[in-house]
């Protein structure tokens, strides 16, 4: 359609010279709205009003343009009316021309003004630091906490999962599923890992209810085999299987990772090579080792040299550089 347009707009500049620039200023306006259309649809920005396009050109003053919203073009900019605000959504070279449709000093204002807004609205939740204005519908503007922090969220018995929590489930391929705010930092950190010469795979991803229930039942069973009294098997197996409703695996944060010549998840893997790059390089990309072998007393968890949780990487530096685990980091900066 693009193409169409612009083949057409050049023949027009051809079969007629006098109006060959307005031609080309046409083709270039509609270049620019093609891309706005584009960022529309990408951002999925809601537009309110759908009412004209106006041209202040010297020479040109009616071309039709479909489904054109309220555009304005001011010094070779074009602006557009959205429920956001008035919002640059191009650049037009080689076109010297007025605002029409308001003052430059009102749009300059409305600018600056959206621009504030979205220096503190467009922040990805999940770089938010403390300190942060973020902005709520209700209640406006609020100090950011640690708390905002789905990166930090601390789950272990004491901190089961809380009932109402909700995240988006993504999928990385196949039936291994995470928080889908992850998975490109998984991937990312998978494909370093490649190019260093080590294959890491993900065993064990995101775990319903269901299944955390299942895994742990099998290993409380698994002791109650071996002579062990009800009470004992349960806490032997939540050493080593977290009770149902305190695994990060629940929240598509955490990963258990094999590699390709060492597929199971045994204390060996720290002495493997893929256990030894994910604890030397797994901050890099915003994972811990979330089960180190000499927090056992805080974690309640038996070193687990294969399971890796996402924190971001500004907490996953501190994690590991300061040798912390995710129960002390979480008290140092003043979230529990
Ligand atoms: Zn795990």
């Amino acid at each position: 359609m693009k193409d169409k347009f612009i083949l057409k707009m050049e023949g027009i500049a051809e079969k007629y010279k006098l109006i060959r620039k307005p031609a080309l200023m046409a083709a270039a306006v509609y270049l620019a709205f093609y891309r706005f259309s584009s960022m529309i649809f990408e951002n999925r920005r809601r537009i309110v009003s759908v009412v004209s396009i106006l041209f202040p050109f010297a020479v040109v003053t009616s071309f039709a343009y479909p489904g054109s919203d309220a555009v304005s073009v001011l010094s070779g900019r074009v602006y557009m009316e959205t429920v956001d605000g008035i919002v640059e959504i191009d650049e037009l070279d080689d076109i010297d021309v007025e605002a029409v449709s308001a003052t430059e000093e009102d749009i300059r204002a409305l600018l600056d003004e959206k621009k504030d807004e979205e220096d503190i609205i467009s922040k990805d939740p999940g770089t938010i630091e403390a300190g942060t204005r973020i902005y709520d519908e209700v209640n406006g503007y609020e100090e950011a906490t640690f708390e905002d922090d789905w990166k930090l969220i601390l789950i272990n018995k004491e901190n089961p999962v809380p009932d109402d929590y909700e995240f988006e489930l993504g999928t990385i391929r196949g039936g291994i599923r995470s928080d889908v705010r992850v998975i490109e930092h998984v991937l990312e950190m998978i494909q370093a890992a490649k190019e260093d010469g080590v294959t890491l795979g993900i065993c064990s991803p995101y775990r319903d209810y269901d299944r955390q229930v299942m895994l742990f039942e099998r290993k409380v069973r698994s002791y109650i085999r071996k002579g062990k009294s009800e009470a004992e098997a349960y806490e032997l197996a939540s050493q080593t299987v977290a009770i149902p409703g305190t695994s990060e695996h629940q929240v598509g944060l955490a990963f258990d990772f094999i590699s390709d010549d060492y597929k199971v998840l045994e204390a060996g893997f720290a002495d493997h090579k893929a256990g030894k790059w994910l604890k030397a390089n797994g901050y890099k990309y915003g994972f811990i080792l979330r089960y180190p072998d000499d927090k056992e007393n805080i974690t309640g968890i038996e070193f687990e040299p294969w399971h890796y949780r996402y924190v971001g990487v500004d907490a996953a530096t501190e994690i590991m550089t300061q040798g912390l685990c995710l129960e002390e980091y979480v008290e140092q900066i003043g979230l529990k």
